[in-house]
């Protein structure tokens, strides 16, 4: 783990957090863990996947997470993530729905709204928050290849621009997600790596002929800096999922049977 990161640990739930997130007054986020939940099996024990377990489970584990670290249970937004690079801006309106499921095709959501909570689902892909304290603009996306290539942490930047930030005040946090130790990918998916970065993203040899290893933490941050966000503001876990699997959910270590991980990110009202 990084040295700007550590786990938080409140009434068993354990919570990555972000030393530079910390000193921003009124900021409430983490990402979550494995450990805390009252998800049973495959999914033990803190899984957010409303498609695998049921609402009760998942909402104890919401309402768990969120009493861990002050996050609005009652004003959260979820998304149905499909792979796009699409990012909703929502505001007050989205306030006391529960855990709105509205948004659909969407990978990133961002708000000046205080008050409500972003949430973004992972398990290998990459989740990225973003707050501009000035402002007062906050965001959670979802950065699978698909979306990294399609530059959704500059469409989520872009957004938050929209609404006031200013891109060089803007921190910018990476979650657990599958390092450049696991990510290994055919040549199709590293043509499109090629196509996007070029050399400015280098890339490791895998062991299997014709495939490679691709640091999608690398990709994010160079997304990040042609959005403007500098470079000293954004800040690595550098968490293997796959490597970490029994603190974190990894698609691939378990071939889809796991649970999912959150980032969440809110303004206090
Ligand atoms: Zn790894």
């Amino acid at each position: 783990m990084n040295n700007s990161f550590y786990l938080q640990e409140k009434n068993g739930v354990i919570t990555l957090k972000c030393r530079a997130f910390d000193e921003i007054e009124g900021l409430r986020y983490g990402f979550s863990t494995r450990h805390g939940g009252v998800s049973p099996g495959d999914y033990a024990s803190m899984s957010f996947s409303y498609q695998k377990e049921s609402e009760e489970i998942v909402d104890e584990n919401f309402r768990l997470f969120c009493a861990a670290n002050g996050l609005p249970f009652e004003s959260l937004v979820l998304t149905h993530q499909t792979h796009t690079n699409h990012v909703a801006a929502v505001d007050e309106a989205y306030k006391n729905r529960g855990r709105d499921r509205t948004l659909r095709e969407t990978d990133g959501v961002v708000t000046a709204a205080a008050g409500l909570g972003l949430i973004c689902f992972t398990a290998d892909c990459v989740p990225i928050l973003m707050v501009e304290p000035e402002a007062r603009v906050v965001a959670a996306v979802h950065a699978g290849w698909r979306g990294t290539v399609r530059s959704i942490a500059a469409e989520a930047v872009s957004k938050m621009v929209a609404l006031g930030a200013d891109p060089q005040k803007i921190l910018a946090a990476i979650g657990p997600s599958i390092g450049p130790c696991h990510f290994e990918v055919g040549a199709e998916v590293q043509a499109e790596f090629t196509a996007r970065f070029g050399e400015a993203l280098p890339y490791q040899k895998s062991n299997r002929e014709g495939h490679s290893m691709v640091d999608l933490w690398a990709a994010n941050r160079l997304v990040l800096q042609e959005a403007g966000v500098l470079k000293e503001h954004i800040f690595t876990a550098k968490i293997c999922t796959f490597c970490n699997n029994s603190d974190y959910y990894s698609h691939r270590y378990t071939n889809g049977r796991r649970g999912s991980l959150i980032g969440a990110i809110a303004m206090e009202e």
